[in-house]
């Protein structure tokens, strides 16, 4: 049977995480309501603007139910996915579902620099561990806690890491035509 991954549709770039995971074999239903997670084998949280998503996960009757699903089912999160799942943000601006031990910091790679492409290493991958890191105004992981995996470098920065259900990336890998991180969820964390 095929996985079933559902995409958080509420804002963002939800359409292309569902391209990648169609591309890897997954069914990929937007989620929009509570209710449709229940059909779901695993969540992704896609990018956008975490204040965004925060406010709309509470009106929605999500934030809950996230953190409900959470507790048996996986969970993945880019950029701002990865803010609304991030234990801390170093400025309190975002209070999120607290799913991974990781302390982030908004725009961490200032203004200028807002948005970067760099190569970023991931052991885990199968094939060559090189990826091209697609970093829009992107958030920077200062720490990680006990139980969370670095899965990902670029220059001496995590930007991917991982715990038992979660794992997050502050770069985009649903904009470039390499689907092996979606593979990689699908094949490690969902079953
Ligand atoms: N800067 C955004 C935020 O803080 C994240 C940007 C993104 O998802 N591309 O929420």
């Amino acid at each position: 049977m095929k996985k079933r991954i559902g995409v958080l549709g509420l804002q963002g770039d939800f359409a292309l995480h569902r391209r990648s995971l169609l591309r890897s074999g997954c069914e990929a239903p937007i989620i929009r309501y509570p209710e449709e997670l229940d059909s779901c084998d695993a969540l992704v949280l896609p990018g956008g603007e975490s204040t965004t998503f925060v406010k709309l996960l509470h009106k929605s009757g999500l934030f809950e139910a996230i953190r409900t699903f959470s507790r048996s089912r996986p969970l993945m999160g880019t950029c701002a996915g990865l803010i609304t799942l991030a234990r801390q943000v170093s400025d309190g601006s975002v209070e999120g579902l607290d799913l991974i031990d990781i302390e982030v910091q908004r725009n961490g790679y200032g203004r200028q620099v807002d948005s970067f492409i760099a190569r970023v290493e991931i052991p885990v991958l199968s094939g060559r561990s090189g990826f091209e890191g697609v970093f829009i105004r992107a958030p920077r992981i200062l720490s990680l806690g006990p139980g969370v995996s670095d899965l990902g470098r670029c220059n001496d920065d995590v930007v991917m890491a991982a715990n038992e259900r979660v794992l997050v990336m502050t770069f985009h890998p649903e904009v470039t035509s390499d689907i092996r991180i979606h593979r990689y969820f699908a094949d490690t964390y969902v079953s």
